[in-house]
């Protein structure tokens, strides 16, 4: 009989992102940390007969075929193992997309955490990330999730508990709009570095502590400069979801996702009732844990 197994892959957040100077490879050297929500895709695999790996998405901005990450993802598992594909993938769309929440990182990690219990096989959680990241910058982050400070291209990571009891987080997402991870960085102008390592290296402790309020005063990413100069609506919306001044609110990645940590569900509410429902989508989630294996 054929088998089938149903994952969750949860989204993240970045709390933080310095992003320093160009390597010679093209990527810039970042140190990032970032947060697992609830906020998750629903993916199913199924072992079919029929040779080759299918993709089954209904959201219109996700490639199916070679084009999506997941069918990388189960490719290099395939080629690891060397056994020859047969796989059908429905990916449940709900982490917005293009919107800095790493949907399509985490798609690829629950396929590939996934598809080694599927085959009966067992790799490594190390082995695993290692493989992870011939896919992409994020997915050693979110194979194992929680919380994590990353260095390099975000790759290189130390893992934290997450805070208890979890944070509750506001997602708010112009709807419509998709920013390029690559056009974010490309045009990005380094600062002044010296003055932010000293910020940067109090992030962590401050959100493990649950202190809003000097993650108010220190938390930062880079990358708001550029998408909040090109699409003032993610700026706006930041006014907005700051205006009761009990959260700690910033942009994910490269957005144009806003994220709003609050301590508890009615502050959070309080925030989010000021979005505008029309143009604005809005998830009310939490931080997650390691759900690692
Ligand atoms: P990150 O936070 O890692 O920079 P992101 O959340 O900004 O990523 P994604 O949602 O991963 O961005 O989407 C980036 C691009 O990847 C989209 O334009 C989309 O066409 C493509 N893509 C390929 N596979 C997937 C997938 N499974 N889910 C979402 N997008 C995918």
């Amino acid at each position: 009989m054929k088998r089938t197994i149903i994952l969750q892959a949860p989204a993240k957040i970045n709390l933080g992102l310095w992003v320093k100077e160009k390597r010679p490879d093209g990527y810039h050297e970042i140190e990032t940390i970032m947060q697992s929500l609830t906020l998750a895709d629903s993916i199913t695999l199924h072992e079919t007969r029929e040779p080759g790996i299918h993709i089954e998405c209904r959201h219109p901005g996700v490639p199916p075929g070679p084009g999506n990450i997941a069918y990388k993802a189960a490719m290099a598992v395939y080629e690891r193992f060397d056994l020859p594909p047969g796989l059908a993938i429905s990916i449940d769309k709900q982490i917005p997309v293009a919107a800095g929440l790493a949907g399509g990182s985490t798609d690829a990690a629950a396929v590939m955490s996934g598809l080694v219990r599927l085959l009966g096989k067992s790799l490594p959680l190390p082995d695993l990330m290692t493989l992870g990241q011939t896919i992409g910058s994020d997915v050693p982050f979110v194979i194992k999730g929680g919380l994590a400070h990353g260095t390099g291209r975000g790759e290189t990571l130390a893992f934290f508990d997450s805070p208890k009891p979890p944070l509750v987080v506001v997602i708010a997402v112009p709807k419509g709009l998709e920013v390029s991870t690559r056009w974010a960085y490309e045009n990005y102008h380094p600062g002044d570095n010296a003055r932010k390592a000293a910020r940067f290296a109090d992030i962590l402790p401050a959100f493990k502590r649950r202190d809003l309020a000097t993650l108010r005063q220190v938390a930062f990413n880079d990358l708001e400069s550029v998408t909040l100069q090109r699409h003032p609506e993610v700026a706006h919306i930041k006014d907005i979801l700051s205006s009761t001044g009990q959260g700690f609110v910033m942009m994910s990645g490269s957005g144009p996702s806003v994220f709003g940590l609050f301590d508890d569900k009615r502050a959070a509410v309080a925030a989010a009732s000021k979005l505008n429902r029309d143009t604005v989508d809005i998830f009310i989630e939490h931080t997650m844990r390691s759900s690692a294996h």
